[in-house]
């Protein structure tokens, strides 16, 4: 079979409009992903661009315009994908010269020279923009990347190949002649770029879910699943090292009268405050989870108990100061802690946990607000106390 330019062109064109239409209908069905609207539009005005080839020159001529257009679209979809600036006015500059070039009579001839060049540049800078993402480890972004970079290095040696006039501009040439490759590379572009472009946002989202399904949404910590994944880890890598663990629980004081007599929302407040305070005194590799209502517990690796008791108390001791008072409120919580340890971290993160209960549960009976210290020999439950 014998494929002409034409045909080619014409493919190019059609292949472009379905892809936008592809990307504008993901954007429409969920609108918190810019960049694919804005790549869908590049991709129309492309496809419009392109088909404009096929007509008279005077036409086709103005088609340079919008194949200026659509790279300064997909930069501008790139960057806002990782939440950059990108300003309109930068997007449209490429387009706005191209126009200027052929409304001018002097600089009509560099029209699609102008083009191909700013089309190079603003693809140049989709490709950086998206490198420059590169910390959010989606494996999509590498692809889209590629094809970005390698369409720019085509645009570029199109527009090279006009100016030193291997290429005339406005001809049809052959479909086996450099000019045929760039709409040949392009629909590979376009339909990879749609394709990736659609399986980052979907990577993304999907990462996104995996995080908030092992986050606590009214503190921002580990939620219990979370929590024990984690320690299990600190607890194992301390065995390897033979280093210290040890592991707090946490359970805030008569914290069902808190509701009663402030409201729910003074609950919250309390127990957001708990994590804030526990947070800032934990250290970053320390682990802290909510697994219950207003239960708490975190996995201190190489950590001994003296140094866990000093923290422990410290943050006791915090929490009841900031807590005195909650929105205007004298609301006095106070909070009681548990402690367990290992000095080799040979004990399973489960008996810990059970000690520290066990510790916990003594310091509720001895009135609350305070730290106490498991016992590390004799029959204790290896059971988690439920709320
Ligand atoms: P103790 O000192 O013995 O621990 O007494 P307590 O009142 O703290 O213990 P109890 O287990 O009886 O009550 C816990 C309360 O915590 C009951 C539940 O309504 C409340 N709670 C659990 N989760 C939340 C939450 O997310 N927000 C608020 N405001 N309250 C919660
Ligand atoms: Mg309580
Ligand atoms: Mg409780």
């Amino acid at each position: 079979m014998h494929l002409d330019v034409l045909t080619l062109v014409a493919m190019g064109s059609f292949v472009s409009a379905c892809a936008g239409v592809m990307l504008l209908g993901a954007w429409w069905q969920s609108r918190k992903t810019p960049a694919l609207g804005l790549w869908g539009l590049a991709d129309i005005i492309a496809a419009l661009g392109i088909a404009s080839l096929i007509l008279e020159p005077t036409l086709s001529r103005y088609g340079n315009c919008l194949l200026a257009l659509a790279p300064g679209l997909i930069w501008k979809a790139a960057r806002s994908f990782d939440r950059k600036p990108a300003p309109l006015f930068v997007a449209l500059l490429g387009a706005m010269l191209v126009a200027l070039a052929i409304v001018l009579p002097v600089t009509r001839h560099v029209a699609e020279t102008l083009s191909l060049a700013s089309g190079t540049i603003y693809l140049f800078a989709a490709a950086t923009a998206l490198w420059l993402g590169r910390k959010e480890r989606l494996v999509a972004r590498w692809p889209l990347l590629i094809l970005t970079g390698v369409h720019a290095g085509v645009l570029l040696t199109g527009a090279y190949s006009i100016l030193n006039g291997s290429i005339l501009a406005g001809e049809v040439p052959s479909v086996r002649s450099l000019f045929g490759i760039i709409h040949f590379e392009s629909i590979v572009f376009t339909l990879g770029t749609a394709v990736f472009l659609l399986a980052l946002v979907n990577e993304r989202n999907e990462a996104a879910s995996r995080k908030a399904a092992r986050i606590d949404p009214l503190t921002g910590i580990a939620n219990r699943a979370a929590f024990m994944e984690t320690a299990e880890r600190v607890v194992d890598r301390c065995r390897r090292e033979g280093a210290p663990v040890s592991v707090m629980m946490w359970d805030l004081d008569r914290f069902k009268t808190i509701n009663d007599t402030h409201g729910h929302a003074v609950g919250d407040a309390v127990i957001q405050q708990f994590c804030d305070v526990a947070n800032a005194l934990l250290r970053p590799t320390d682990v802290l989870g909510r697994i219950g209502g207003e239960e708490f517990a975190a996995v201190l690796g190489r950590s001994s108990i003296e140094v866990a008791a000093a923290r422990a108390e410290r943050i006791r001791l915090a929490f009841a100061e900031s807590c005195r008072f909650v929105e205007n409120d004298e609301v006095e919580a106070t909070v009681s802690c548990g402690l367990a340890a290992s000095e080799n971290a040979e004990e399973p993160l489960a008996r810990l946990l059970g000690i520290a209960d066990a510790a916990l549960y003594r310091a509720k009976a001895e009135g609350r607000n305070r730290v106490k210290r498991g016992e590390q020999r004799g029959a204790v439950s290896s059971i988690i106390r439920v709320a």
